[in-house]
Parts: C-alpha cells; sequence; structure tokens
C-alpha cells in the first residue's frame, strides 16, 4: 500500500480539475484491504481511472486508488472462458489481452477509459453491447459490514449505464475483481450505426472489429490526454414510445431507437446540437465542438464551471424538447453534503 498526503488530484481525473485531498492511498493488493482504515462516504472517494467523474470540491477525506492486478483463467468449457480480473486492471488493456488469447466478447468496448473495477459501476456500454453481456460475477470489500462480498448477475441490477454499485448503495462495496465469460467463438455484433461500414472488405473478426471501432472513437471523441474530458457527459433520455413518437414528428431528424418496456431513447447529442450549444462556454469549460455530447476542459476549467456548463446545457435542452438530460459522470462534491 502507498500513502501520500495532501495530494493534487489533477493528474487522477481526466477532466483535469484541479482538487485535492487529505490522504491518497493506493491499494495494491488484498490483504491491503484488511488493513485500511473504515471507508466514510460523506469524506472518503474510490477512484479508478478518474475517467467518469468531475471533482466539484476537494475530498475532505481519503482517495482510495485501486491498484490491485492480475488476470486468471479459471475455466473452459465448449468454447465459454472464465476469467477473473483484478479491479485494477486497465479496461483497454483487458480488451487487447482478451484478443491476444483469441477470445471474443468485449471487443466493442475497445478504447473505454478506466478501469475493470469501474466498469460494473455504470453497466459501461458502447457500439451495441454493455458490460452486462459478459460480466458473470462481482467481487466486492463491504466498507459497511468489513467482509467480502460477491454479487450474482442479477444481484447487479445492471441498466443503462447504471448497476446496483451506482444507484442503490453507492459508495458501499469497493469492487476488488470481476469475472468474465467470455467466447473462443466469434459471434459479430455489429449493427450499431457506422461499425458495419467501417468493416466493409474486411474478414470479420474480433480484432477487426476492436480496430474498426477504435478508428471511430479516434476520430470522434476528443482525446482526453489532450482536451481534459469525461466522455459522454449525459445520457440517452429514455421516454414512453408514445412521447418519443410525438416528439419525432415535431422533430423528423432526431435519432431514436426502440429501448426495453415500451420506451424510445433519444440521442442527447442531437438535441444539444440542435439547440446550436457546440463551443458554447462557462469559464474553462466548453460543450465539444468536434461532439455535442462532451463536455470538455478549454484551459483551467473548475468543477463549478464544469457544473454551471452542464445545467446551461440542460435549460436549453428542456426548454426546446421538454427533457431535462441527466448526467453521466458521477459528481463529487463534498461541499454540497
Ligand atoms: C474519452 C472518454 C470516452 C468514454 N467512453 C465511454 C463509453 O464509450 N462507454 C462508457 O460506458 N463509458 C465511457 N466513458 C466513461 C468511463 O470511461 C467509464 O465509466 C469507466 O468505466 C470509468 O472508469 P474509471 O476507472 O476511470 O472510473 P472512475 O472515474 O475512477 O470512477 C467512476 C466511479 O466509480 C467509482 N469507482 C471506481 N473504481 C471503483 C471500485 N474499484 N470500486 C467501487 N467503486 C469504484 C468511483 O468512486 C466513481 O464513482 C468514457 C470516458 C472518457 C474520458
Amino acid at each position: 500500500m502507498k500513502v501520500y498526503e495532501r495530494p493534487s488530484l489533477k493528474a487522477l481525473n481526466t477532466f483535469g480539475l484541479d482538487a485535492t485531498a487529505t490522504l491518497r492511498i493506493d491499494i495494491e493488493s488484498e490483504e491491503d484491504l484488511l488493513a485500511l482504515p473504515h471507508f466514510e462516504p460523506a469524506t472518503d472517494l474510490v477512484l479508478g481511472g478518474g475517467s467518469n467523474v468531475v471533482l466539484a470540491s476537494d475530498v475532505p477525506g481519503t482517495v482510495f486508488v485501486n491498484k490491485v492486478r492480475g488476470i486468471a483463467l479459471l475455466d473452459e468449457q465448449q468454447g465459454q472462458v472464465d476469467i477473473e480480473v483484478g479491479a485494477g486492471e486497465n479496461w483497454n488493456n483487458l480488451v487487447q489481452w482478451s484478443l491476444d488469447q483469441g477470445l471474443s466478447g468485449l471487443e466493442n468496448l475497445t478504447l473505454i477509459p478506466g478501469s475493470v473495477g469501474a466498469a460494473p459501476m455504470q453497466n459501461i456500454g458502447a457500439y451495441g453491447v454493455e458490460l452486462s453481456s459478459v460480466v458473470q460475477t462481482v467481487t466486492t470489500w463491504d466498507w459497511r459490514k468489513q467482509a467480502w462480498r460477491v454479487f450474482d448477475y442479477e444481484a447487479c441490477q445492471f441498466d443503462y449505464r447504471d448497476s446496483v454499485f451506482k444507484s442503490v448503495e453507492p459508495g458501499r462495496y469497493l469492487v476488488t475483481s470481476v469475472r468474465f465469460r467470455l467466447n473462443r467463438r466469434f459471434t459479430p455484433q455489429i449493427g450499431y450505426a457506422g461499425l458495419s461500414q467501417a468493416l466493409e472488405g474486411q474478414e470479420l473478426t474480433a480484432r477487426a472489429v476492436s480496430q474498426a471501432v477504435a478508428r471511430i472513437r479516434m476520430s470522434k471523441l476528443p482525446d482526453p490526454a489532450k482536451t481534459g474530458n469525461a466522455g459522454s457527459f449525459f445520457k440517452n433520455p429514455r421516454v414512453e414510445a408514445s412521447r418519443g413518437e410525438a416528439l419525432l414528428e415535431q422533430f423528423p431528424g432526431l435519432p431514436a431507437w426502440k429501448a426495453p418496456s415500451s420506451t424510445t431513447k433519444l440521442s442527447a447529442a442531437w438535441m444539444i446540437d440542435h439547440c446550436g450549444l457546440k463551443g458554447m462556454q462557462a469559464g474553462g469549460a466548453m460543450v465539444s465542438s468536434q461532439h455535442a455530447l462532451v463536455l470538455v476542459n478549454s484551459g483551467g476549467a473548475t468543477g463549478a464551471d464544469v457544473l454551471r456548463l452542464a445545467s446551461q446545457v440542460q435549460d436549453s435542452v428542456e426548454d426546446r424538447f421538454g427533457i431535462r438530460l441527466e448526467p453521466e459522470p458521477n459528481i463529487i462534491n463534498f461541499s454540497d453534503s
């Protein structure tokens, strides 16, 4: 375990927001967990790669960074391969490792930043695939009971950018490892807009899909290494199917998809773009001119700038479409509590 006093958190969040904590503890092994001080949700924070947080205040207590690594092959039966992966592994490294092993299932989730441990939090998803399609169990440390708890698939309560860990009991569980079931046999999932076109003329393999996803992502999304951001800032809203139909009559260009429970998912990016908000700024925060769904740090942004800009976007979209967009990243604001 490594301990740092009064650490800066600027390099620990991809938005590049300046914040500090009282202490930073890097957890490097499962044994470290048993020696850790208690986690206090009112003052402490867990971070992986910091790619899905907005640090809107300093952290008054401790930031725990999960660095427990390791990938173990557990079982292989009839082409299905179970692996257990430490929460501190980098997500994209895991995707690349799986391709090197001739395994498929993760290829559509190529280049999502962050750690394996954070992936179940919001059930990461991209290009028509969600993490939930490959998860078997999530192993956690229950801070409250000071005990291990293994969540099976049902108990994770996965939903669109959501899970039990994110919204039902936030801050209670530290994810320590995730068990995945991957496949030797490749079943392509390339129905998502643009993906099949990007693969035209190529042999259809898991690696080809991964490379196509990487190309599309790099052409569309600002690179956080160059311009601070947290990826998509708003979720695509889901409305009753009848409401969706009415909106589509009014705004025929609005991209919409059928979603579970007779709902329709609408494109938040289109709505923001349609309001003419690309390039809008609040202090150092800006609506990306490359992708309307992404808020970026155009230089010296504070957490307050990002929140101000986010609420201006929410207000404009609500005025125009009658829908209040919901932020996707976790807003960390200890001055509220
Ligand atoms: C350029 C860019 C593109 C992105 N594209 C996508 C995308 O296509 N699809 C998508 O779903 N997401 C996307 N994201 C969001 C982000 O990459 C994912 O949500 C990712 O899983 C976050 O991982 P992280 O380790 O950085 O989490 P962090 O930002 O460090 O943490 C996120 C949340 O999880 C909690 N947490 C972190 N680790 C643990 C743990 N071990 N146990 C318990 N709680 C934990 C934190 O407290 C926080 O609440 C993108 C982000 C960026 C910057």
